[in-house]
């Protein structure tokens, strides 16, 4: 069948620059009317012009011209091939682990989102993989930790939630000496900051719940692949698990990514003065935050991103604290999750870390002292005087 398509034709926008991209995405209007704001298809069907012409749509779980906008979006902020939105994070990294086999090796950070770890451990362990959790920080970890069946390298960085850094350069040679795919979870940094595909990963994701959305309004997940070697796999995804982002959540997330540029400098430069002041506290012992000269990983954050984000991890002086602080703050909301214009703060031991293992949490400083926080773009001074009211 012949397809005659007004949404095939879009500009890869490359003579712009990146705060100019998010706004206009990939198609921006739509061809066909003109409307600025991109159409939500809410449609599960597409009607053909004839017996042997279409539109090249032929059904919404294959393809969407809404879910389409915001994947080729996703693709240009991401400098790369082609973009895929999932249901979630989650169900990105499903279909993501769909390319393993029986027998595979596969290699993940050792501090990584607790949903991840799960997807490996309960479903893809129980198929015949075998995963292995290393601290890329320390790049010689990783050398000796690679096999002649490593398939894939995953990498978080920042990781959540310890905020370790690790050098995406370096990790893609090692992941790439032994034919392994390296894949980075860019969550926490966004293409804003950082872009994996730029500095050798073969594939990009997100759970696009986060700062893509920004407005904790969304569940929703990315893949973005370097070039079409993964193409086909992710297409059978989308096509076979039904797991692709519907109209409507890819619409807010389009809608969303306009102001990306704007609200990662807040969330960042809030970030800066509320882990500086936190440092202060006598209450804190520890802040875990990529953006101190002093943290293990600043050069390699200098020469691979260009803003640290806005997450911060803390560990305070007792459980009592913990429990104050969780139940005591007013404008800063206690619940999961990140990466929206909200500041929340986590409660890792047993929120978003609770499948991890005991000793692995104890191991990598997750104990009950610990909180995470998601800076939001709120005015830093009622940031602080609230985590000042409720540290008491
Ligand atoms: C939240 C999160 C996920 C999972 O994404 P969902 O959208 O919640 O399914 C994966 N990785 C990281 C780093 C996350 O923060």
């Amino acid at each position: 069948m012949r397809a005659e398509c007004y949404y095939d034709d879009y500009d890869k926008k490359e003579n712009l620059h990146f705060d100019s991209k998010v706004v206009h995405g990939a198609l921006g209007c739509d061809p066909m009317t003109g409307s600025l704001s991109f159409p939500i298809f809410q449609t599960a069907t597409y009607k053909h012009r004839s017996f042997d012409v279409s539109t090249g749509y032929l059904y919404s779980r294959l393809q969407n011209p809404t879910r389409q906008e915001l994947e080729r979006t996703m693709a240009i902020l991401e400098e790369g091939f082609e973009a895929f939105a999932f249901t979630s994070g989650q169900a990105a990294h499903m279909a993501l682990f769909g390319m393993l086999k029986d027998g595979d090796h596969i290699i993940l950070s050792d501090d990584l989102y607790g949903g991840t770890f799960r997807i490996a451990e309960d479903i893809f362990r129980e198929l015949g993989c075998d995963f292995e959790y290393v601290d890329m920080s320390d790049i010689e970890n990783l050398e000796a930790a690679m096999k002649d069946n490593t398939k894939m390298v995953f990498l978080e960085t920042p990781t959540n939630p310890m905020m370790r850094v690790s050098d995406i350069r370096k990790v893609a040679e090692v992941a790439h000496k032994w034919n392994a795919v390296f894949v980075v979870d860019n969550t926490f940094l966004t293409p804003y900051f950082q872009k994996p595909l730029t500095l050798g990963a073969d594939i990009v994701t997100h759970s696009g719940t986060k700062y893509i959305c920004g407005h904790n309004d969304v569940i929703a997940g990315i893949v973005v692949i370097k070039d079409d070697t993964y193409s086909d796999h992710f297409h059978m995804q989308l096509k076979s698990r039904g797991n692709g982002l519907g109209p409507m959540d890819s619409w807010l997330l389009i809608r969303g990514l306009k102001t990306l540029s704007l609200r990662m400098e807040k969330h960042n430069s809030n970030a800066k003065i509320v882990a500086e002041w936190l440092r202060k506290h006598p209450k804190v012992k520890k802040v875990y935050y990529a953006g101190f000269e002093d943290h293990k990983g600043y050069q390699i954050s200098l020469s691979q991103t260009t803003g640290f984000g806005g997450m911060i991890s803390f560990e305070l002086d007792s459980l009592d604290t913990a429990r104050k602080l969780l139940s005591d703050v007013k404008m800063i909301l206690f619940a999961e999750s990140l990466g929206g214009t909200e500041t929340l703060v986590t409660y890792p031991l047993t929120q978003t870390h609770e499948s991890i293992p005991a000793d692995i949490r104890e191991k990598l400083g997750i104990n009950e002292r610990f909180i995470r926080i998601s800076i939001g773009i709120e005015d830093p001074r009622d940031i602080i005087a609230d985590l000042e009211q409720a540290l008491g």
